[in-house]
């Protein structure tokens, strides 16, 4: 018998593909481009921790680990946050290991959402926050941030934007895409309003060891934050470990056991050789993320002056490595002058758009690229912003 109706959930059905693909599909079909487009780092995993997991596979560990990850990681996880972040959590039930941040973004959401319930999104943000609060049955309320501010949420969106149904508020710093960082000024403010309405912050802090200018301070080491705040952290970006896929959520005990239920359901658990070497990127892996942030750094400088040269307005991140200039003066739209820039020069960037309010009107670019490469790209862009102005 033939199949005559949609077995795909509606929920599903309506989820827009992410805007990223389309590019990177495109530029796969291209030779010779220079890609800002990626947001993964352009380092090799240290030796060490290759080698950490290599020695686990010929030692035989190739089990199921406990769902929460290995103790010896916990402790690890529990120690690193404790030293470097000033926040305490028990390895035995506030720590739980995951497939990658976006898996503890999934269980977090999943964990506090009733259908209906309002999780605040402040965008421009990466791509899986709103269609993961939708798929845990909520409902995204978006707030953009502008360019004005230098894309920092700003205490009266965040009031204006909190209803009864109001649940959480998902913030990300350093942000994707933006590189914006929060300090702890603007997290107090921030915080403030969260306690006076008695909400959860899940706190995406990816990119914690990316932070260029000052110490990072988590939302979570703030006077009355840890009770009320889901942490979401992982090796992908400052270890640069995108695809060993593990990632760490640290919560009170009574959310993490929540997230938990769901994580030994759906995942059991992570990679049990990843988490053999996270233990060693833990114990021995800092110098090279100093190394790695180092590098950065000195990339991200070079950019944002170059593309204030070529006159794209671009603020100084403090963190990620990601830059978000404004192509306003070139009159076309963030997807048009990406599309544009693809296909006349070359270079794969992701037009704003793509990260909801606030995000139109610029674009993304990567500089975890070599420098040779970023130079080339600087180079192409000149060369299209003056054929543009000139048309
Ligand atoms: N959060 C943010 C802000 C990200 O940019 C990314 C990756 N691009 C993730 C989470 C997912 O990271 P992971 O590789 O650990 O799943």
């Amino acid at each position: 018998m033939t199949v005559t109706k949609s077995y795909i959930a509606k929920s599903v059905e309506n989820m827009r593909p992410s805007g990223i693909r389309k590019f990177f599909d495109l530029a796969a079909t291209m030779e010779g481009v220079v890609s800002l487009g990626v947001g993964e780092p352009d380092f090799v995993t240290s030796w060490s921790v290759r080698e950490a997991a290599i020695s686990s596979l010929e030692r035989g560990f190739t089990s199921y680990t406990a769902n929460a990850g290995l103790i010896e990681l916990r402790r690890e996880i529990a120690h690193y946050m404790a030293t470097r972040f000033q926040v305490h959590y028990s390895p035995q039930d506030e720590i739980i290991v995951t497939v990658g941040a976006s898996q503890a973004i999934d269980i977090a959401m999943r964990a506090i959402t009733d259908l209906g319930d309002e999780i605040i999104v402040v965008e421009p943000c990466f791509v899986s926050y709103a269609p993961l609060v939708e798929l845990a049955g909520g409902k995204a309320v978006t707030i953009g941030t502008t360019g004005d501010s230098g894309f920092k949420l700003q205490p009266e969106q965040l009031e204006a934007a909190i209803t009864s149904k109001t649940k959480a508020v998902l913030l990300c710093y350093p942000n994707n895409p933006t590189g914006t960082q929060l300090d702890k000024e603007d997290l107090e403010l921030i915080a403030d309003i969260v306690k006076k309405h008695d909400l959860l912050v899940i706190a995406d802090e990816i990119y914690a060891e990316l932070a260029y200018d000052q110490d990072h301070t988590s939302i979570a080491s703030l006077d009355g934050m840890r009770e009320r705040t889901i942490l979401i952290n992982g090796f992908s970006k400052g270890f640069a470990m995108t695809g060993w896929r593990l990632g760490f959520t640290c919560a009170p005990v009574e959310i993490s056991g929540a997230m938990l239920k769901i994580h030994q359901y759906a995942m059991m658990c992570a990679s049990t050789p990843a988490q053999y070497g996270a233990i060693e990127a833990l114990q021995h892996g800092m110098t090279d993320v100093e190394s790695m942030k180092k590098d950065y750094r000195q990339r991200r400088n070079y950019v944002v002056q170059s593309f204030n040269e070529l006159g794209l307005d671009c603020h100084l991140p403090g963190g990620a490595f990601y830059v978000f200039p404004s192509i306003q003066s070139t009159g076309l739209t963030s997807e048009q002058f990406a599309e544009q820039l693809l296909l006349e020069e070359k270079v794969a960037v992701v037009p704003g758009s793509v990260f909801g309010k606030g995000g139109e009107g610029y674009i993304r670019c990567s500089y975890a690229s070599s420098m040779a490469q970023l130079q080339e790209a600087v180079k192409r862009i000149g060369r299209f912003i003056e054929k543009k102005q000139t048309n």
